[in-house]
C-alpha cells in the first residue's frame, strides 16, 4: 500500500485540465491503487487523479458500496436535484452547501481498459460529479451557495463526507 500526498486547493494541479488516458500501463495500475489507498487512509467517498498531482483522468469512488474506478469518464446523463452539504479532500476540514444533479448516467473506461456505464444517485451522483469536475480543474466552492463552513464546528454531523 502506497499513500500518495493529497494537493491543498490553491496547488495548480487542481486548476489543470487533466490528460485522457490512452493506454493502461503498470504504472497506471499502479496510480490507481494508490488513489484507493490514499482515499480510505483519508476517509474520503472519492479521489480524483490531479489531486494526488497528476493530471490524467482518473477517478476513484467508494460510498459504502466497493470501489469504483472511472478512466476517462464522460457524464451522459443527468436528472434531478439534491441539495446538500459537501466536503472535499483538498479542502480538509470546510464544507459547503451543494445543489447537484440527483440521478447521473456515466461512461467510463476501467482498469483495463474495459468501457463501461454506470448510474448513480444521491451520494453517489454528487460523488460523480465533483470528482469529475476535478478532471476539469473545477473545485466545488465554486458551486457553494452561502459561505462554507468550518466542520471542526461542534454542531457539524461528523456522517458527512469528503470527496
Ligand atoms: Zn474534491
Amino acid at each position: 500500500m502506497a499513500l500518495r500526498q493529497i494537493r491543498i486547493m490553491g496547488d495548480e494541479k487542481l486548476e489543470k485540465t487533466c490528460r485522457p488516458v490512452t493506454e493502461m500501463t503498470p504504472r497506471t495500475k499502479e496510480l490507481i491503487r494508490d488513489m484507493l489507498d490514499t482515499m480510505y487512509d483519508a476517509n474520503g467517498v472519492g479521489l480524483a487523479a490531479p489531486q494526488v498531482g497528476i493530471l490524467k483522468r482518473i477517478v476513484v469512488i467508494d460510498v459504502g458500496e466497493g470501489p469504483i474506478v472511472l478512466v476517462n469518464p464522460v457524464i451522459l446523463e443527468t436528472s434531478g436535484e439534491q441539495t446538500g452539504q459537501e466536503g472535499c479532500l483538498s479542502l480538509p476540514g470546510q464544507a459547503g452547501i451543494v445543489t447537484r444533479p440527483n440521478y447521473v448516467k456515466v461512461k467510463a473506461c476501467d482498469e483495463n481498459m474495459q468501457e463501461f456505464e454506470l448510474e448513480g444517485e444521491e451520494l453517489l451522483a454528487r460523488a460523480i460529479c465533483h470528482e469529475c469536475d476535478h478532471l476539469d480543474g473545477i473545485m466545488y466552492v465554486r458551486y457553494v451557495e452561502g459561505e462554507l463552513f468550518d466542520t471542526s464546528d461542534e454542531d457539524y454531523d461528523e456522517d458527512e463526507t469528503e470527496e
